[in-house]
Formats: structure tokens, C-alpha cells, sequence
């Protein structure tokens, strides 16, 4: 997101506000080197987010790996439906107060849909996710779902 007045390609977002019944984001923007103030309106599938790697590493989001880590999750979804959903997801995660946002709470997100849409990709996403090895663990995550 480059600045208007200087073109500087940092800035810090002042306020997040969902326009177009949701489908886009309107932000306002203070560019770190100038200090003007701009705003922009970003659609959803064109955005600009980092994700917080567990070992501390800041990526740029990819949706790609949303698409497969549903894909292979999720079988019973089409092509179509798969992405609503992440595109659904997607709007959550700019609405989230930070542009960096950390693996494990998209990964959350990703494990709340599923339990909605398909309980058995749930308990397969955390399985992986979790890095379950032990049988103890599975029927943790097991009895967990049952729980809720
Ligand atoms: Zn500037």
C-alpha cells in the first residue's frame, strides 16, 4: 500500500470499516515516513496481510495455502463452496485489529468452520494441526468436540 503524497510503502492503520456490505474494507492509513493521512479500500482477494509463523517469522498471507489446507481437510466441499468460506474468513482477518496476524488464530478460525460445516475434517485438521502422536491426545480432541 503505497503512500499518495511520498510513496512510501509503510503505514500504520488508524481504523478498519467494513463498506460494500462487506465485501470491501475501508481503512484509514497514517504513512510512517510523511504522517499524512489517506485512506484505502481493499477488496477481498486482494489483500495485504502478514501472518505470524509459530518460530516468530512474519510471511506475507497466502491464501493458496488456505485453499489447500481446506482442500485437503474438507472433501466433501466443492471448489465454489470452499471459497466462500475463505473468503468469509478472509474478511475476518481484516477486520482484526492488527495487519500481522499470528498462525495459531487462523488456524483457530479455520478449526471453528469446520466444526460447523464437517465434524470429521474438524478432528482431521486438528489432528494434523496439533501434531497429534499419541492416541491420548486424538481422544482429547475427540472428546473435546464432543463437549462443545
Ligand atoms: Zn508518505
Amino acid at each position: 500500500m503505497l503512500c499518495p503524497y511520498c510513496a512510501f510503502d509503510e503505514s500504520n492503520v488508524l481504523e478498519s470499516r467494513d463498506a460494500n456490505e462487506g465485501k470491501t474494507t475501508r481503512r484509514r492509513r497514517e504513512c510512517l515516513k510523511c504522517k499524512k493521512r489517506f485512506t484505502t479500500y481493499e477488496e477481498v482477494g486482494n489483500i495485504e496481510l502478514k501472518v505470524i509463523k509459530k518460530d516468530g517469522r512474519v510471511v506475507d498471507y497466502d491464501r493458496a495455502k488456505l485453499e489447500r489446507c481446506f482442500e485437503k481437510a474438507c472433501w466433501k466441499l466443492n471448489s465454489e463452496e470452499r471459497s466462500k468460506i475463505i473468503d468469509e474468513m478472509e474478511m475476518k482477518l481484516l477486520n482484526w485489529e492488527s495487519v500481522e496476524i499470528p498462525s495459531k488464530e487462523i488456524a483457530k478460525l479455520v478449526m471453528e468452520k469446520l466444526k460447523e460445516i464437517d465434524p470429521v475434517a474438524y478432528i482431521r485438521f486438528a489432528t494434523i494441526y496439533l501434531d497429534v502422536r499419541k492416541i491420548e491426545d486424538f481422544e482429547k480432541i475427540i472428546s473435546n468436540f464432543k463437549k462443545n
